[in-house]
């Protein structure tokens, strides 16, 4: 997309750092295809269940995508998600830390793991409490080692995103994580001004959902 590339440049950053997760929730297969023939390579789903009748197909005819979970994870789920994503960027409790670990011990292999922090500790949202973020990212990085690539937050809808993407990336450099998911269809040139590695947009690629 022209807007990331325009935000990259005009915070002083290369567009290349800046990578597109396309939301594709809610939207089917059609619309996967034509971004995937349009060369993205890299998308979003919230819900597990979705991802799961949409993918398979997908990545059987494109080995090459790859699938984001960005929904809150049942722990009863993780097997699924281990075995179904790339990354997934909602780490945020221990109980699902041992079911994903467990998981990929059976498969032999581990997505890439984002630890998603309650920025505004919103008590509606999912992500770890700002207060224990920081011994909850250093013990997932001692459990998961470098398959714990960064970190991911969805700041508190209807006020100024800045200060709390500013906070996600003072966490994300005081743990040495490189990846900062963070910014939607609404804020991700903000978000970009502040550090964003990785952007989550959904709406104003596929269109408002249904
Ligand atoms: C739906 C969703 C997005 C994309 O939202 P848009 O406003 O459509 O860009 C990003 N992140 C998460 C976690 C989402 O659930």
């Amino acid at each position: 997309m022209a807007r990331i590339d325009h935000a990259a440049l005009a915070a002083g950053r290369r567009p290349d750092d800046v990578a597109l997760v396309a939301v594709s929730k809610t939207h089917g297969p059609q619309a996967v295809a034509a971004a995937l023939a349009a060369g993205q390579m890299a998308f979003g789903e919230n819900r597990l269940q979705e991802a799961a009748g949409k993918f398979p197909a997908v990545l059987a005819q494109c080995p090459a995508a790859r699938l984001h979970l960005i929904g809150g994870l049942q722990t009863n789920k993780a097997k699924e998600a281990v075995h179904l994503c790339h990354v997934i960027e909602t780490l945020d409790r221990p109980r699902l830390a041992d079911a994903i670990a467990n998981a990929a011990m059976g498969f032999g292999k581990c997505p890439d793991l984002l630890v998603q922090v309650n920025i505004g500790d919103e008590p509606q949202k999912s992500g770890v409490a700002v207060a224990q973020a920081d011994v909850f990212i250093r013990d997932m990085k001692a459990r998961f080692g470098a398959s714990v690539t960064g970190l991911m937050c969805i700041p508190p809808a209807d006020t100024d995103p800045v200060p709390y993407f500013k906070r996600l990336v003072a966490m994300a450099d005081a743990h040495g994580l490189a990846v900062r998911s963070m910014g939607m269809s609404g804020d991700f040139e903000a978000a970009i001004a502040c550090g964003a590695t990785h952007v989550r947009v959904g709406s104003a690629i596929f269109g408002v959902r249904g």
